[in-house]
């Protein structure tokens, strides 16, 4: 059987992505909620992974980010399958055991699945933070390369806890750069997509860019794609991403999936990986295969 994908390349973006997400993460959560200003009065410019920030986390340690994607790849991987089921049940396991961090939108979506069994959150206008796209890596890698599965495991696990339609423009054009950058996509292809985002939400127009990266998903958005766009490798992206300050924890974690996606294992500098926490990493590994060998690009059509 013929497979037009080359798998051994995506296998290599894959676990790039993954690994960029929670290195992100690391590196962001030291520097999260501090302005740009006073990263670089404290720091000059902040580019390595030292823990600490306002959760007093070790070196490496990662945060509620890289926790609840994790959830989403256990639920599948657990259960054989997309079971909205099993994620929030991973998402309400993962709430009682006490986490670092949790959202204000997440907690109240995970609350309500606990108590009512609900699975989907009503509309709300204000729940349009970036808590839906922070964690939809492993939606992206089950699902890759469907559109329409993307689609369906994005916007269901995002509406756990947000509903809102410019949090789902964002998953959904954050899920599809992901499948475009995992299939081997130059950046003026990945460019081209976000202008159509642009077009039909201009709120998430960067250029000029504000330089606002707070939790809104929006601000959020428009960090990662300046950053990304304008750095040349995988730390450029990821250190310009974080020195923004603000979430930058879930900034880095978002440009570090997309990063990680575009620049493969290679690009991704050795100092960070070998200061993350040893047992996410090999969890992220083992996720990683599971989700791919399992997703439709596996399959030789
Ligand atoms: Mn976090
Ligand atoms: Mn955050």
């Amino acid at each position: 059987m013929f497979n037009q994908y080359n798998l051994e390349e995506i296998r290599d973006r894959a676990r790039a992505s993954f690994i960029g997400m929670a290195i992100g993460d690391a590196l962001g959560a030291t520097v999260e909620f501090m302005t740009s200003s006073e990263i670089a009065a404290q720091y000059g410019t902040f580019r390595d992974i030292i823990g600490g920030g306002w959760l007093r986390l070790k070196p490496g340690q990662v945060t509620d980010d890289t926790e609840m994607a994790l959830c989403i790849a256990r639920a599948i991987v657990k259960n054989q399958g997309w079971s909205l089921e099993a994620v929030a049940g991973n998402f309400a396991a993962w709430l009682k055991s006490r986490p670092v961090d949790c959202g204000d939108t997440c907690r109240k979506g995970i609350r309500a699945y606990l108590l009512h069994g609900q699975l989907e959150s009503p509309p709300n206008a204000w729940d349009a933070g970036n808590g839906a796209a922070m964690r939809l890596l492993p939606a992206a890698l089950y699902s890759l390369p469907d559109d329409e599965l993307l689609k369906k495991y994005v916007l269901e696990q995002a509406r756990i806890t947000h509903n809102n339609p410019v949090s789902d423009a964002a998953c959904l054009c954050l899920g599809q750069l992901l499948h475009m950058a995992l299939c081997g996509a130059e950046k003026s292809r990945l460019h081209r997509h976000v202008d159509g985002l642009v077009t039909r939400f201009p709120t998430f127009a960067f250029v000029p860019y504000r330089g606002l990266a707070t939790g809104y998903v929006v601000d959020t958005m428009q960090t990662v794609f300046h950053w990304f766009f304008r750095g040349k490798d995988f730390e450029e992206c990821l250190v310009g991403t974080v020195n923004q300050g603000g979430d930058a924890d879930t900034t880095g974690a978002i440009c570090g999936m997309l990063a990680g996606a575009y620049y493969g294992m290679e690009s991704i500098p050795t100092r960070w990986i070998k200061k993350m926490d040893v047992k996410v990493i090999a969890e992220i590994e083992v996720m990683v295969e599971h989700l791919l060998s399992a997703s439709p690009v596996w399959r030789p059509s």
